[in-house]
């Protein structure tokens, strides 16, 4: 659990729970109501639906202060990385994973064949490569740990030596939440979420986000939000901010269940390779057998869900090459396992069953 910060004296479990509420007068509700309305009464701050709501607002201030910085919610996470990418303009330089989320290396490919970007791959655990890499460019992309390849950066380390180089820190949080690291805290200078994932948790949302400290960063993305309109339903935003109520605990349980999974899974025969950086909800398996023993195992489960996206209650997975943009470098029996919040010996239980046959 992260601790108190000092522009946050209260622990992320006691935001998660406070934050975003109305003012403690009477008859007021305790939730901040889903407001539906596509325009205001002229003359306020609003005006408009595409320009602010007040269901977003509850979400984005209570993600904002878990987070530590000001928030902005939008229609889903790869509208949010659309959106902090079309800030780089011009053929400039963004230094990115090789291996992250495959619609954010589609974004990047995209962006390179129309000539609005250079893009460097990077192997992110290499810090020095990576600080190497921010030469000349104009922003670094870090997603950490990664999807589906499950590897760890230094995000203080590398943040310290982009800032060297002038250039500016992304860190795409959706795997840790900021329950479990908060990267504007050491040195990060943007946070992304697609907040579909753990914010939300329960698989019945489309949702993304951006969190910055930087006044000037936030400006740009508001109004890119503003011309092009990515912005959320405001019962998106209800249902993610529900969602954040139990972060904390669904976090806490979904990690101790994977510690315990990952462990086993270490010692099993049929699996090849476990990747578990040691905290969270997710894990990574090479099955044994390649494509074919993974899709078996995938189909072998009956509480375990074959389903892509990650982060809700109930424990999901997924062979990732099964998908066409994924880098040929993720073995091609890979499973991408989401440990839910059910009991672990269940879990267990089942996940050993399929992997026998
Ligand atoms: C799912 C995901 C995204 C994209 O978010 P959507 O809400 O599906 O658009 C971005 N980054 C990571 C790490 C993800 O897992």
């Amino acid at each position: 659990m992260t601790d108190p910060t000092p522009d946050s004296p209260l622990a992320a479990a006691t935001v998660a729970v406070t934050a975003g509420r109305p003012p403690h007068e009477p008859d007021n509700p305790l939730n901040t109501p889903l407001t539906l309305a596509s325009t205001y009464v002229a003359g306020g701050e609003m005006e408009y639906g595409r320009y602010g709501n007040p269901t977003w607002a509850a979400f984005e201030d209570a993600l904002g202060q878990l987070e530590g910085g000001r928030a902005l919610a939008f229609s889903s996470g790869l509208a949010a990385v659309d959106t902090l990418l079309s800030l780089v303009t011009n053929g400039e330089t963004v230094v990115a994973p090789r291996h992250c989320y495959l619609g954010t290396l589609a974004q990047l490919a995209d962006l390179e064949q129309r000539g609005r970007a250079v893009v460097r791959l990077v192997d992110i655990t290499d810090t020095a490569a990576v600080v190497a890499a921010c030469d000349d460019a104009a922003l670094l992309w870090l997603e950490s740990p990664t999807n589906p390849a499950m590897e760890v950066a230094d995000i203080e380390a590398i943040s310290a030596g982009a800032h060297e180089a002038g250039v500016p820190v992304v860190v795409d949080n959706t795997f840790a939440t900021p329950i479990l690291q908060r990267p504007l805290s050491i040195g990060a200078d943007i946070v992304l979420h697609s907040a579909t994932k753990y914010l939300a948790g329960h698989s019945d949302v489309l949702l993304g986000a951006v969190v910055t400290r930087d006044d000037a960063v936030y400006d740009a993305v508001d109004q890119r939000r503003r011309r092009v309109g990515a912005v959320p339903g405001p019962l998106e935003t209800y249902l993610a901010l529900r969602g954040m109520r139990t972060l904390h605990l669904r976090v806490e349980r979904a990690q101790s269940n994977a510690k315990e999974i990952a462990h086993r899974l270490a010692d099993h025969p049929a699996v090849e390779e476990t990747r578990y950086p040691g905290f969270g909800g997710m894990i990574a398996i090479v099955v044994r057998g390649g494509a074919e023993a993974a899709d078996a195992l995938t189909r072998g489960t009956s509480l375990w869900v074959h389903a892509t996206s990650l982060g809700g209650v109930e424990s999901t997975f997924e062979r990732r090459r099964r998908w066409a943009g994924e880098p040929e470098s993720i073995p091609e029996g890979l499973v991408r396992m989401s440990v839910g919040i059910e009991d672990v010996e269940d879990l267990w239980n089942d996940l050993e069953k399929a992997l026998a046959q």
